[in-house]
């Protein structure tokens, strides 16, 4: 079909919730995407950072088909190989505790919450502002920006909303508290990374009033900042943590992870979805977190961040940059409108990025971008100056 023919339907029969660039993407192969025309794109967003492992990496190809082929569905009330060992893989790579599956991000913080209730019941939950954690009623109460909350009052009660501050975090952890819950990094409010005495106080804060401290790793998680998870660089260890986005190599799972602690606090009965842990999406998601957990991707992954990073803040529109690894921000000078360069780049440069916000623009790669497709995203970008 012709975009306009998609268009046409999407005007017809399509909720319009979402504001869709008008390009139709037909193929993908590693770091680069093909449109209906045949025209080549280089993909700095990675379908929002889903697919660290490249588009349709030959490994997760040949893992979905093989599944796909075999068995797909029998839900949680039986066993099947690929989830337990997912379980498995995603508790020895990070917190050592227990597994809990799911299919996004959003549900994997629902799941996050319903753990942080029955850890304390009746607690609150302290979030932080502009964190983004989801779309889904817990998810959404977690996500204190005005313009996604306002239109859906009443939300779940028991949120606490606290500034990014150390003082601020310790006087909003209370013994009320039952957890704080965090993005290490802030991806969708336009990559901010918290600072380390805010990392630490709230460490610090949970330990003092017996909450759960728990990192939202959906967009961090998999390799994105130059390790397997981001707390690994913050010298903060969460009492859980939460994974989706790149977790499935491009099919949709999500996980919560819990310390030892966390472990069995939530009891047969309380949680649960019909597709949890589906043996294709967690047969892909066993090569995803194989191939992102490898410490010579990873050490590339930084490296490629920083050559990165470089090259954007030498931009003449480009006021800073920050970030970390593959995850990175850029704030454009006054006056640049960050949504009109990224259409620009999309439509003038076939360089896919997005903006979080008025001024700043996202870049997320695939993780095995190359140094030559950095200088070459960052050169297409200059051309539109
Ligand atoms: C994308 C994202 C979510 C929501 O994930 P969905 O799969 O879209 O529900 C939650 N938290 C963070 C940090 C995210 O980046």
């Amino acid at each position: 079909m012709t975009l306009a023919e998609l268009e046409t339907l999407e005007r017809r029969y399509a909720i319009p919730t979402y504001a869709r660039s008008p390009v139709q993407f037909v193929r993908g192969e590693g770091v680069k995407l093909w449109d209906e025309h045949g025209h080549e794109y280089l993909d700095f967003l990675a379908g929002i950072s889903v697919l660290n492992v490249g588009h349709c990496h030959p490994r997760v190809v040949a893992a979905i088909r093989e599944q796909a082929a075999k068995l797909t569905h029998v839900s949680n009330l039986y066993y099947t190989e690929p989830a337990m060992r997912l379980s498995a893989a995603l508790s020895e790579s990070s917190l050592g505790g227990k597994v809990f599956l799911c299919n996004s991000g959003a549900e994997a913080n629902e799941a996050a919450i319903k753990l942080a209730r029955r850890h304390r019941p009746g607690g609150e939950i302290v979030v932080l502002h502009d964190a983004f954690h989801g779309r889904t009623y817990g998810a959404l109460s977690a996500t204190p920006q005005e313009s996604k909350q306002a239109p859906f009052a009443p939300l779940v009660p028991g949120f606490v909303a606290c500034e990014k501050d150390p003082d601020a975090l310790r006087a909003a952890v209370t013994p009320r508290t039952a957890a704080v819950l965090l993005e290490p990094i802030q991806g969708e409010a336009g990559v901010l990374p918290l600072s380390a005495e805010l990392l630490a106080a709230a460490r610090d804060a949970c330990d003092d009033a017996g909450a759960a401290l728990i990192f939202d790793e959906v967009q961090t998680g998999m390799g994105r900042t130059g390790t397997l998870w981001a707390y690994e660089q913050t010298g903060v260890v969460p009492d859980a943590l939460t994974s989706a986005k790149a977790l499935g190599g491009g099919l949709p799972i999500g996980a919560l992870v819990t310390g030892e602690r966390l472990a069995d606090t939530l009891r047969p009965g309380d949680h649960g979805s019909t597709f949890a842990g589906g043996p294709v999406a967690c047969a892909a998601a066993l090569v995803a977190l194989e191939i992102c957990s490898d410490e010579a991707l990873l050490a590339h992954v930084a490296r490629a961040g920083e050559r990165l990073m470089a090259a954007l803040s030498e931009l003449p529109f480009v006021a800073s940059v920050r970030g970390r690894g593959l995850l990175v921000g850029a704030e454009l000078k006054g006056g640049v409108s960050a949504v009109d360069l990224a259409r620009r780049a999309l439509v003038e440069a076939r360089l896919v990025l997005n903006a979080t916000g008025p001024s700043s623009l996202r870049l997320e790669p695939p993780l095995i971008v190359t140094e030559e497709q950095v200088d070459e995203a960052v050169a297409r970008l200059a051309r539109l100056a």
